[in-house]
């Protein structure tokens, strides 16, 4: 199956967005085993639109648009699709009911203006997809041998909405496809990862078996090729479990979950709390903790200690112990980890303390050192790193790398009880 992608807005022609979507999509349908042969981006003009999408059905079997769904008359993508694929448009009842309880939700008692009706209108015969994060459904028209997939602009509406309706009907369309696990990995380099599993990647036939980097982790693609009905997850399953077995706590994930919401998860199963004290990261390390939902049930505090007199009066430093070892040393990320901990009775402390840049280094300590330490009632461990020269990448990898220590820390504590491992 040839597939084309639309991005539809003006604002992204202007630059004023970055085309995640089509990004997003690219990744999917790839995965799928779907070939993304051509990706372009309209401005919402009618006569170009037309142009664009005439052009993208004559040569691709399938076509997904993104964006313009919205109430304004300025959005028409889906108007301009059910002209150009000949389907008159409908009020769809349900569609209407929903958009309406949802303008109830937001404005109680307010009759809903005639200007939102708009989004519930149809292309006659086409599968609706429901978008429980927004106003604008979507749909698929499936018609003369092309598949059109129709989706909104925004991506915390679109990918959900591609996840649980577009995905399983593109499925129900192929002879074969693809079905990948992502393993996600921590503490090792590419290069450490493919050597461990040089035999696998030697030998692959079905599943096949890739690596790849990304800016915070190492990722192993295992990919299923398999035709419909197929079961995938007996293919993906004896490699998938070797790969896990070789490479044991290093890895953090299989599947898309993020770091720090597979950390909040660790602490809350587990029912232990943490305290945090960062000072180069500026906050970003509760900041990442407090974005999952339900952080309240860990996480006690998160102080930004960033000049020494701070360290000193939130955290009871020592002045004399910074000023013998310095700022960013082992003493201090040992003694503002084991701090926040008693001060504030969690059952994790963990720690921060480093030199960002780009100024600011020194011979001893250059720029990119970061010390991060976890303590807990057993005591207290320090990493020493040595970063790049990049200011943000370095607060970043700092953040990556104290969520890594402290699940590492948390795996271990389970080991010690006796907890057995995944
Ligand atoms: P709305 O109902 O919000 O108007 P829509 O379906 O009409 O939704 P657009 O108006 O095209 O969508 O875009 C709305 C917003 O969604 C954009 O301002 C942008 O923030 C985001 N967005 C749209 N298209 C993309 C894209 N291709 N990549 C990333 N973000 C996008
Ligand atoms: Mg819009």
């Amino acid at each position: 199956m040839v597939a084309e992608l639309i991005s539809v807005g003006t604002e992204l022609l202007m630059g004023q967005i970055l085309d995640t979507n089509a990004q997003y999509l690219s990744r999917q349908l790839s995965d799928m085993g779907i070939r993304v042969l051509y990706k372009s981006t309209i401005g919402d003009n009618p006569q170009r639109m037309k142009e664009a999408f005439s052009q993208a059905l004559s040569r691709s079997d399938l076509v997904i648009t993104t964006g313009g769904l919205g109430p304004t008359p300025d959005d028409i993508t889906k108007e301009m699709w059910a002209e150009m694929m000949g389907l008159p448009l409908y009020e769809d009842a349900a569609c209407m009911e929903r958009l309406e309880a949802r303008f109830q939700t937001f404005h109680p008692g307010k009759p809903m203006a005639s200007i939102n009706r708009k989004q519930a209108f149809m292309p006659q015969g086409a599968i609706v997809m429901p978008n429980p994060n927004g106003t604008a459904p979507g749909c698929i028209i499936d018609k003369d041998g092309k598949i059109v997939v129709i989706m909104p602009g925004p991506p915390f509406e679109m990918k959900p909405m591609f996840e649980n309706h577009a995905k399983p009907f593109l499925y129900s369309k192929c002879d074969d496809m693809l079905v990948s696990h992502f393993v996600r990995i921590l503490g090792m380099g590419e290069s450490d990862v493919a050597a461990t599993l040089q035999d696998l990647i030697d030998g692959q036939a079905n599943p096949t078996i890739a690596t790849y980097i990304s800016t915070t982790d190492v990722q192993v693609r295992i990919t299923a090729k398999c035709k419909r009905g197929e079961d995938a997850q007996a293919i993906l399953e004896p490699m998938e479990k070797e790969v896990l077995r070789r490479l044991g706590d290093y890895v953090y994930e299989v599947g898309e979950e993020a770091l720090e919401d597979v950390v909040a998860r660790m602490l809350i199963e587990r029912g232990a709390t943490l305290s945090i004290a960062e000072s180069c990261t500026g906050g970003w390390l509760t900041s990442a903790l407090v974005a999952y939902s339900g952080a309240s049930r860990f996480l006690q505090e998160g102080l930004v200690t960033y000049s020494n007199a701070a360290k000193s009066r939130h955290l009871q430093i020592d002045a004399s112990l910074i000023e013998t070892h310095g700022a960013v040393s082992y003493e201090v990320a040992q003694a503002m980890a084991v701090h926040s901990r008693t001060i504030s009775g969690a059952d994790y402390g963990l720690s921060v303390t480093g030199i960002a840049g780009p100024t600011g280094g020194t011979d001893e300590k250059p720029v990119g050192t970061v010390y991060i330490g976890v303590a807990d009632e057993h005591g207290v461990q320090v990493e020493h790193f040595k970063f790049s020269s990049d200011r943000s990448r370095n607060r970043q990898r700092a953040v990556t790398n104290a969520l890594n220590l402290l699940r590492l820390r948390i795996l271990a504590n389970d080991k010690l009880q006796g907890i057995p491992q995944k």
